[in-house]
């Protein structure tokens, strides 16, 4: 049962002429879905509105062909035919009793327009930021601002056939009408340029049109940037004020907003938004990645904020609403931050979330966030072991025991987390914590799971436990020799012994001192926070990178600058684009990637950040025992998951021990994946 502290979150709040049946509010955000995957998109956004978000918009949605930010999956509202995708999701939407949002979107100069090949249109001639192309955009001019007044106006239209019930004006993120506004980039001497006013008059006009474009039948929301640090926001803010139905409020530094949990934690943005609020009567919805409903509470009563924004947590748990709801505090899946979501969106395909496995799956495989099917497993088989609790083996023990089946989950260590115990240790990844304590959580519930933490299996301990199924979650090891990307094969001296581990130091058993060198051939965040790890500890670090900068994937989970920002902070010394050659007991040789020269490090200690080996030596023991006595045993019943099958990100092996649990011994015919495709041309228009 609800907890009455939490009834203020369950109220109805109206904006404009609609009414938010709570204030759950699923902001716009990326999905790597768009226009390429409609159907993906329309179940995805109907799941969260069935676990009880009470408005649910789509991501950015262009108005016209010359706001293409392809490779980016992006909505488009270009013309009529682009209507039925559209309205696809407004009624997976509508079915739960949420209103649906969408976000008109102008690219402006941030975009390259690579798939309609039009030139982007943006305030000043500028290069294009997508990769360093060689293309700059158009020069607005009178007839082009006409021209998205008008398409603007014609998108609004559409929106409202397509169901929407808040039609937005995308005022943010360095977008055409964020240029306009910006002092630095808008140089016009008309009257859209020069003074606060004049340049917030494409803005003003936009939101004008949309409401008189939507006639009364949707509300008009405005996304909007104001700073504590800059004054003046609020004084483009206080002009507009009262003119939109609906504040969705952010701060100009999109590194701020859509943080890592590493460098900003819950409610970033609140401050700057309530400082907005005091100057408008109109309700105001801001995000904070908030997954506790005592946070929640506080902001709306403190009146910080009138509507709980989220991006990620709707993510990772699109049921959180429900969960406050039914007094199910402890069920709520929490973001941990990590932006492996939106990284997958920059590599245009849908996103993928480390806590919720189902998130993109919902429509192509069927599965469900909360709904885990009693699959028909036979009565008399439904024994299955599973060795290694991490990430991967604790999410297949959750989901086979929801099954039905009897689970023993057994772990060589007296805690279980896997990778996840040990890397939440590192400096700021805490929350990765939630990975393990939710599911341990779940497991706890769970009568027919037992979890065995201080046993060590050997083959034979598996064969005692005569299991129906095995799965193996043992994880992978990162190794020393070096190869990787940049290495084919092991560098000279790879088996010296001042070449340790990366497990060693992740998991403390090697004593920190003196000079390390880390061959960060891995891209991620770990390099820099093990450097930093050292640094703190009184060692001295060089780092060394193949790639012209450290944590180039980082990049993509919109961590890269931060990273670096902390390492050269660190007092680490940071060598770039040189591979490893060769180490001996106090010296290594790094050579540069182009040229070859050669350059010695004095070191200690080296740390090979290259690649993992699975753990998969139990598994070839069990085959070879099981191929002899019970062969039809070893092909279907003994199975590797997660880092021990392939070692990838802890979303990957969450996902692996997901797969197995809900596909094993199946009765229930798994199908085929389903295959979305673009639905924007009607077959008379060709
Ligand atoms: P994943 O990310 O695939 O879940 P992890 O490396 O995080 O992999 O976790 C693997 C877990 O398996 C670790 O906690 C490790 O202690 C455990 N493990 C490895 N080998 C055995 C074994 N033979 N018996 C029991 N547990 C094991
Ligand atoms: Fe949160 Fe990470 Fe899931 Fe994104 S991928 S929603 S940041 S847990």
């Amino acid at each position: 049962m609800r907890d009455p502290r939490y009834d203020v979150l369950f109220e109805p709040v109206a904006i404009g002429p609609v009414i938010a049946p709570n204030r759950f509010y699923q902001v716009p955000h990326c999905t790597g879905m768009g226009r390429q995957r409609p159907h993906t998109l329309a179940a995805m956004r109907g799941i969260k509105a069935e676990g009880g978000w009470g408005v649910v918009c789509t991501e950015y949605c262009s108005i016209h062909p010359s706001s293409d930010d392809s490779s980016f999956p992006f909505a488009t509202l270009w013309d009529n035919d682009d209507i039925r995708a559209n309205a696809l999701m407004t009624d997976a939407v509508h079915a739960h009793g949420a209103l649906a949002g969408v976000e008109l979107w102008v690219g402006g100069s941030s975009v390259a327009n690579h798939d309609t090949r039009l030139p982007a249109i943006g305030l000043q001639s500028t290069p294009s930021p997508d990769g360093f192309e060689p293309l700059q955009s158009k020069r607005i001019d009178r007839r082009d601002i006409d021209n998205i007044k008008c398409w603007h106006r014609d998108a609004a239209k559409r929106a409202v056939t397509a169901g929407f019930d808040i039609v937005y004006v995308y005022a943010t993120h360095e977008y055409l009408l964020a240029e306009f506004l910006d002092a630095k980039t808008n140089t016009r001497t008309d009257e859209y340029g020069g003074s606060l006013t004049n340049r917030l008059r494409l803005t003003r006009e936009l939101i004008e049109i949309t409401l008189e474009a939507v006639a009364g039948k949707a509300a008009v929301a405005t996304r909007f940037s104001v700073d504590l640090d800059d004054s003046e926001s609020y004084d483009a803010f206080a002009q507009l004020a009262d003119l939109p139905d609906l504040w969705d409020l952010t701060v100009n530094d999109y590194d701020v907003e859509m943080a890592a949990s590493r460098f900003h934690g819950e409610g970033v943005v609140a401050n700057h938004a309530a400082r907005a609020r005091s100057l408008t009567t109109k309700p105001v919805v801001c995000v904070g990645r908030y997954t506790s409903p005592d946070t929640m509470v506080s902001m709306i009563k403190k009146g910080k904020q009138d509507l709980i924004g989220a991006a990620r947590p709707s993510i990772a748990d699109p049921f959180m609403p429900n969960k406050i709801k039914e007094g199910r505090l402890d069920d709520i899946r929490e973001c941990i931050g990590c932006n492996v979501c939106y990284a997958h969106d920059s590599i245009g395909v849908s996103l993928r979330c480390t806590q919720n496995p189902t998130f993109g799956e919902e429509w192509r495989r069927g599965w469900h966030p909360e709904v885990i099917h009693q699959t028909g497993n036979s009565a008399k088989e439904n024994k299955a072991l599973i060795v290694g609790a991490g990430p991967a083996g604790l999410e297949a023990a959750r989901v086979l025991g929801e099954r039905g089946f009897e689970v023993m989950l057994a772990e060589a260590r007296k805690t279980p987390g896997g990778r996840v115990t040990f890397e939440s240790r590192l400096p700021g990844l805490s929350e990765w914590a939630r990975v393990r304590d939710w599911r341990l959580t779940q497991l706890r519930k769970n009568h027919k799971v037992g979890l065995f933490p201080d046993s060590m299996m050997t083959a034979d301990d598996v064969m005692d436990c005569k299991a129906d199924y095995v799965l193996l979650a043992t994880g992978a090891d990162w190794t020393t020799d070096g190869i990787g990307r940049s290495l084919q094969e092991p560098f000279a001296g790879h088996d010296n012994k001042n070449v340790i581990s990366a497990d060693a130091l992740l998991q403390d058993t090697h004593k920190i001192a003196g000079r390390y060198l880390i061959f960060d051939d891995d891209h991620y965040y770990l390099g820099p926070l093990l450097a930093k790890k050292l640094q703190a500890a009184g060692a001295t670090v060089t780092i060394v990178c193949p790639e012209g900068r450290i944590c180039s994937w980082g990049e993509r989970t919109n961590e890269q600058y931060a990273n670096n920002v902390e390492l050269y902070n660190s007092g680490a010394t940071i060598l770039t684009n040189h591979t490893l050659h060769s180490c001996d007991s106090n010296s290594a040789t790094v050579t540069c990637v182009y040229s070859e020269k050669p350059t010695t490090v004095e070191i200690d200690w080296i740390v090979p950040l290259t690649r993992r080996s699975p753990n998969d030596e139990l598994y070839t023991q069990l085959q070879n025992l099981l191929r002899q006595s019970r062969p039809e045993y070893a092909n279907n019943r003994v199975i590797t998951i997660g880092d021990c099958h392939a070692p990838g990100l802890i979303a990957t092996a969450v996902y692996s021990g997901y797969k197995a649990a809900i596909e094993l011994s199946s009765t229930n015919k798994i199908r085929a994946p389903l295959r979305d495709l673009p639905l924007a041309t009607w077959p008379d228009h060709q």
